[in-house]
């Protein structure tokens, strides 16, 4: 057992303190969206991956340093082996340290079956992919998916009781954007959220990045022309920005990486399927941890060390540009949407 020593908080060189950690739990899916995989992928060899024990670990230790809110993702987090079980240890984190959320990001294909789970561990709010309501397109904006058991997948969160549950589209023109409106009637009708993001040029896909964006601005303008929004003070430590639609308890949120950027508030860190801790999504800044979990096994004081050490590297922001392709080369599978 190593001695705990006393940490400061994470906080970097222009004042940020981070206290929101992204963690993909694999690379693997069942789906192989357009905007996020090529159809063909290489997954990462099993033994590269942090082990479920390692994660626990990790997040541990980041809890214990002032991260308030930890999200789940991938990959598809729910084709992870024992994944109930790492939602339970995350979850009892919020009993023995500062952790106040868990949170996870899903495609909704395996809700059905571990939506009870999930909120029997202490999953808060749960975010579902869906980018089109029709079930042809959302074949093919997947390349396997079927939009029926994601459906029921979202029938199966409402049910089991999360405390918000709320809907992603990526809009990418010349595919869904004439879905823009359905899509938000669908969150409005079921008393869930929606945030539209605008793609990000991650990893290599078959179609050129600049042709399908859709910025922010054009989804509000079309939305303005059918709901009633006013802007929302809500927060939820995130890049996103809300609208209440009136008189519903929903929200419309969009996440703009290219027309606002959001890096001056920015709180959060990723830890990527492989264990690399990365300061930031669109730049390359990253420090192992994996080798230090693996190289002292149980050390603690290391890894902490390590974690606040990071921040002196942390960039000041993203540098997207759609015209060059792609400038990261992880598919978000391996960063962690
Ligand atoms: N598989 C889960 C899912 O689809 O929700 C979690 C991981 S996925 C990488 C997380 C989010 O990232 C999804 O909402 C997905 O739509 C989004 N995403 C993936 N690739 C993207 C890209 N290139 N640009 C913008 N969003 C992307
Ligand atoms: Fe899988 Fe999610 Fe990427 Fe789609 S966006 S391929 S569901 S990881």
């Amino acid at each position: 057992m190593t001695e705990h020593q006393q940490f400061p908080k994470l906080i970097d060189r222009y004042g940020r303190q981070v206290t929101y950690v992204r963690m993909s739990i694999t690379d693997r899916c069942d789906f192989r969206c357009v905007y996020c995989m090529d159809e063909e992928m290489t997954f990462m060899p099993r033994q590269q991956l942090l082990t479920l024990e390692e994660i626990v670990f990790v997040l541990k230790a980041f809890a214990e340093l002032g991260v308030e809110k930890i999200r789940i993702t991938g990959g598809e987090p729910l084709v992870r082996h024992n994944v109930s079980w790492l939602f339970s240890e995350v979850g009892k984190l919020k009993a023995t340290t500062g952790l106040r959320e868990l949170t996870v990001t899903s495609n909704g294909s395996q809700l059905a079956k571990y939506a009870n789970d999930m909120v029997e561990a202490g999953v808060d709010r749960i975010n579902i992919s869906l980018d089109s309501l029709k079930a042809d397109r959302f074949k093919e904006m997947t390349r396997i998916g079927d939009l029926n058991t994601v459906l029921s997948g979202i029938e199966s969160a409402k049910q089991a009781g999360f405390k918000r549950i709320k809907l992603n589209a990526v809009i990418m023109k010349g595919r869904n954007e004439d879905e823009i409106v359905d899509l938000a009637r669908f969150a409005v009708e079921h008393d869930i959220d929606i945030s539209y993001i605008e793609e990000m040029p991650l990893g290599n896909v078959t179609h050129q990045r600049h042709e399908s964006y859709c910025s922010s601005d054009e989804v509000l303008a079309t939305l303005k022309n059918h709901f009633q929004l006013e802007t929302s003070t809500t927060n939820t430590g995130g890049p996103s920005r809300y609208y209440q639609v009136i008189g519903t308890n929903s929200k419309i949120g969009f996440i703009s990486p290219h027309s606002h950027n959001f890096c001056e508030s920015c709180n959060r860190v990723r830890v990527t399927t492989e264990g690399r801790l990365l300061l930031c999504l669109g730049q390359e800044h990253s420090v192992d941890l994996r080798e230090i979990v693996r190289k002292y096994p149980g050390d603690v004081n290391k890894l902490k060390q390590a974690m606040v050490d990071s921040m002196q590297i942390k960039p000041k922001g993203h540098d997207f540009n759609l015209q060059e392709q792609p400038i990261i080369f992880r598919h978000m599978s391996v960063t962690g949407g």
